[in-house]
């Protein structure tokens, strides 16, 4: 067998890497020359897997976004860190099946090791149980069966032996800022978009029926966070299931100086979060984190009415939602090996410096508001029009920011106004980075 196509392959990369502070960080190339360009003839010969991978790299090369450059701001999206890359290469390279222990020892133990590390990091419930997702969307569904299955156990209703169909009605409070991935993953547990209530939840958790209150840690926007501290005793005291959405704030609590901002979320029940974003491990992985293991244990297992002592071995079936699946917690593991609990503090940290100087800086330029000064990783400036159609000169100045490839940001609506979302999730961001960026916007305004 012929391997020559990795080491090739290797190249590739390591020049992908190296030279994402000389190309642009957007993507260049126009929806109709990447569908010319990218061969679309399956044909009915065979391709040499040289031939494969020159071709894809060639064809695609101006149409990926520099995601894993420091100046890349947009969305909520992370880089990946060395070892978290190369242990992505490895798992792929060996196949395993990490549905079973059987089927992938080592992965069993690695994601079993990974999960604890996560639970110390995050400091949460040391006996919780945990799952590795694809993403924080599937977390969510992950824990979000489990509080269904509880509230409905917790009202005399079996929802594993009778299903939904003329269950108790669960409401679901959560707030008007949510992420769209909650109602998703309510969608795929039969939640119709009328169960969903965004009171306050002070007074409808006065109500009679089965709820599930879902709290941010933190808000897409603004970085902000639930008040944990006053809302989580309330909901517990009305027998309410708590699920955080953690996806990339939950890592505030490795920081000695944001984890305030996380105080009392602790007492939750289950928490949803991301590696892929604000642990930099590449793209896809989510982690489920559960109090309750045997709630999450009955929501996953594929033997959920009789549930047998947990084997000594971690089977991943039991807690995951997949069958097959990659061993997505192997890069966890090396990540979080890689940083140590002081590195995973410190690039929380100045992320958060990184978020808090583009902000300020951006803001002291003329024609801009700060509309969000980052108290985590998360600000909001927008950019003033003489005329006075502030979104559209927002828009415009994003584009014309986008469009120098010098760095890379996207915009959102914040209380009915178009913002720009300033969101540092990357290890490689660093100061240089930050004076580029702030050059590249201050052109972007007066040009
Ligand atoms: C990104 C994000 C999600 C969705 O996470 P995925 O990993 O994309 O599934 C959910 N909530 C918040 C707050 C997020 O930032």
């Amino acid at each position: 067998m012929n391997y020559s196509v990795l080491e090739k392959t290797l190249r590739h990369a390591q020049e992908w890497l190296a030279g994402l502070d000389k190309r642009p960080v957007g993507a260049t190339e126009s929806l109709e020359t990447l569908r010319r360009k990218i061969t679309s003839d399956l044909g009915s010969q065979g391709t040499d897997p040289s031939t494969v991978i020159e071709e894809l790299v060639e064809a695609t090369k101006h149409g990926h976004l520099g995601c894993a450059s420091g100046r890349f701001f947009a969305w909520v999206i992370g880089g990946a860190l060395p070892s978290a890359l190369a242990a992505d290469w490895l798992t792929s390279t060996w196949d395993q099946n990490a549905v079973l222990y059987s089927c992938a020892p080592a992965a069993s133990v690695l994601e079993e090791i990974a999960g604890c590390w996560i639970l110390e990091i995050l400091d949460l419930p040391r006996e919780s149980s945990f799952a590795f997702t694809t993403g924080c969307q599937m977390a969510h569904f992950t824990a979000l069966s489990a509080a269904r299955a509880a509230v409905l156990e917790d009202a005399g209703w079996d929802v594993y032996r009778d299903g939904l169909f003329g269950a108790p009605r669960i409401q679901v409070l959560a707030s008007e800022q949510r992420h769209g991935s909650i109602d998703r993953a309510l969608r795929h547990l039969g939640f119709g978009s009328k169960s969903v209530s965004t009171e306050d939840p002070r007074e409808a958790l006065k109500t009679e029926s089965p709820k599930i209150l879902i709290l941010s840690a933190a808000d897409i926007n603004t970085g902000s966070f639930d008040a944990f501290e006053e809302l989580i005793p309330l909901a517990k005291s009305a027998r309410a299931w708590v699920h955080v959405d953690g996806a990339f704030g939950l890592f505030a609590r490795v920081s000695r100086s944001k984890r305030h901002l996380t105080a009392g979320i602790e007492k939750a029940d289950s928490w949803a979060t991301d590696a892929h974003k604000w642990l930099n491990v590449p793209f896809d992985s989510g982690i489920a984190i559960i109090k309750d293991r045997t709630s999450h244990r009955e929501a996953m297992t594929i033997g959920a009415s009789y549930i047998e002592a947990e084997s000594q071995a971690r089977d991943q079936i039991d807690w995951t939602p997949e069958w097959s699946r990659r061993a997505r917690g192997i890069s966890v593991y090396a990540a979080l090996r890689e940083l140590g609990k002081n590195g995973v503090e410190e690039l929380v940290d100045r992320s958060c410096r990184h978020c808090h100087t583009l902000v300020t800086e951006i803001a002291k330029f003329p024609g801009v508001e700060m509309l969000w000064e980052p108290k985590l990783n998360q600000g909001l400036v927008r950019f003033l029009d003489p005329q006075g159609d502030h979104d559209r000169r927002t828009v415009e100045v994003i584009a014309k920011i986008n469009a120098s490839g010098e760095a890379f940001f996207s915009s959102t609506s914040w209380k009915g106004k178009k913002a720009m979302r300033v969101s540092v999730v990357n290890w490689r961001t660093d100061d240089p980075d930050i004076k580029r960026t702030l050059a590249a916007v201050r052109t972007a305004i007066v040009q």
